[in-house]
């Protein structure tokens, strides 16, 4: 075994664990199934300075960051693959399997920092497996790998800063906005002041937040959104919506959703550590200590994987992984341990204390959050809600029970889009302190993997 840790994933929390186990003399391996490093926050940013520059212009200050934080990456003693996609991890993580140029690795693990990040919560509306509707994630992925926005009239709706940020860039590149539906409205505001003395402990966080409320695209905009649906015949042709202060509908070629979003819990699930309810955040994370520690000796999970709180903090728990991995292997003494992890524990505290103002203010509406009807909850298998509610009637109370009665969840998304909404349909109390059933357990392997590359796999012991 020539590696010290294996890291999973290259975004602001793999590359900093990264970066920090080569400071301290630790062998780190780095896997990423894209091509680059960067994550979500930072991807293709190597490519887009190359294009700027070559216009003559430079990178914003805010990316600027990120770019240096990849440099530091590259120049560092850490072993890097890209294209690598972690398809499996024994109970535990001493086993690692991913696949690369179609080969499948497995590999033996000593320590793992597990920093897969997070995808955006899926709520499904009547209309969304409509052509022409995307995540608003997906459209900015598709304008950070290309240049390019989405085409034609596009409406942005749902909640999130995310959302914000999307159509600003968009707007920026060039697409046509014409509407932005927020579920976000003055009564989130009010009950988020209590929170507002903790943020402002977080001053930068506090005026990235207002400068993206304060700076959207001029398009029109409806705010306290209660209802919406997509309307189309084979494509999107408009969203038909209802709010607080009335209803309407806005002509469109594209719908981009976005509700916030939730940690990526297939590696930590399928490792078989303990999992927790997040009330505030809705969903299922990791259960961490304050190393970043899993349930599991020696298995990790930092950034947003662990539980969403953004890159600044992702970059902390990344060192806070390693340290601890560090101190271990008898790599450093108890007093640099200490002295080391002490600001970056108190920097976590301290951006975790802002999120509560953030949840708060993007909420999804219980009457969005729980499907009904003919609205399809399960892409990959067409199940709709009206399915998922008889089947929970006639006695189906758990995921698995549904699963085998509606085959929702059975699909090759391996149940990342639907489990969310079916859970909140079978927990009636989920606004109420009410704690949903496990989630769905999930299976290796987690990417699509051929039973050639299976039985031609490369495994070191
Ligand atoms: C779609 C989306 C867009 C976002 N855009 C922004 C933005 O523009 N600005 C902003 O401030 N925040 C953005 N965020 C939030 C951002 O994710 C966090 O702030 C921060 O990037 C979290 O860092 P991380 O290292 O935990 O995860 P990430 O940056 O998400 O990095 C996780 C990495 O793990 C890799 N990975 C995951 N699973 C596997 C696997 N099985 N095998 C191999 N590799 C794997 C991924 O390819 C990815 O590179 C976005 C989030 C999402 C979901």
């Amino acid at each position: 075994m020539n590696n010290d840790v294996v890291v999973i994933g290259a975004g602001p929390a793999g590359m900093a664990a990264a970066i920090q186990a080569s400071s301290l003399g630790l062998k780190a391996l780095v896997l990423d199934e894209q091509p680059a490093p960067g994550g979500q926050r930072f991807r293709a940013i190597e490519q887009r300075y190359r294009r700027l520059r070559a216009a003559g212009k430079g990178l914003p200050a805010s990316e600027q960051k990120g770019l240096d934080l990849i440099r530091r990456f590259r120049e560092s003693d850490t072993r890097f693959v890209d294209q690598a996609s972690v398809w499996d991890i024994s109970p535990g993580g001493r086993q690692i399997s991913y696949l690369h140029h179609g080969r499948s690795f497995t590999i033996p693990a000593n320590a793992v920092v597990a920093a897969p990040g997070a995808y955006e919560r899926p709520v499904p509306l009547e209309g969304w497996h409509l052509p022409g509707v995307m995540s608003a994630g997906a459209a900015q992925t598709m304008l950070k790998m290309s240049g390019h926005p989405v085409k034609g009239r596009i409406v942005l709706l749902g909640c999130g800063p995310l959302l914000l940020l999307t159509a600003r860039q968009l707007s920026n590149a060039g697409a046509n906005v014409v509407g932005l539906l927020q579920t976000t409205g003055p009564a989130d505001f009010l009950r988020a002041t209590p929170y507002l003395p903790a943020a402002l402990r977080s001053a930068t966080l506090l005026k990235q937040g207002l400068q993206l409320l304060t700076q959207t695209p001029l398009v029109p905009k409806v705010f306290s959104l209660t209802q919406a649906s997509i309307i189309g015949a084979d494509h999107v042709e408009g969203v038909n919506y209802r709010s607080r202060g009335g209803s309407g509908f806005i002509e469109c070629d594209a719908v981009l959703l976005h509700f916030g979003v939730i940690p990526n819990t297939q590696l930590s699930r399928l490792a078989g550590v303990a999992h927790d309810w997040n009330e505030q955040q809705e969903c299922w994370q990791p259960v961490v200590d304050a190393w970043q520690e899993t349930s599991a000796e020696n298995l990790m999970v930092a950034g947003d994987g662990g539980g969403i709180l953004g890159d600044e903090a992702a970059e902390m728990s990344g060192r806070l992984s390693i340290l601890r991995i560090a101190h271990r292997l008898g790599r450093i003494s108890d007093q640099s341990l200490s002295k080391l992890a002490a600001p970056l524990q108190r920097g976590l505290k301290r951006l975790a204390a802002a999120r509560a103002l953030i949840d708060t203010i993007f909420h999804t509406p219980e009457t969005m959050l729980i499907p009904s009807g003919d609205t399809v909850v399960c892409r990959c298998e067409e199940v709709t809600a009206a399915e998922i509610a008889a089947a929970n009637a006639s006695g189906a109370s758990g995921l698995r029970h549904l699963k085998v009665q509606t085959r929702v969840g059975m699909g090759p998304c391996r149940a990342q889009m639907c489990s969310m909404a079916a859970m909140a349909m079978i927990t009636p109390g989920i606004r109420c302190g009410q704690r949903p059933p496990p989630p769905a357990t999930v299976r290796a392997p987690i990417r699509p993997l051929t039973i050639g590359q299976l039985a031609e796999a490369d495994v070191e012991i």
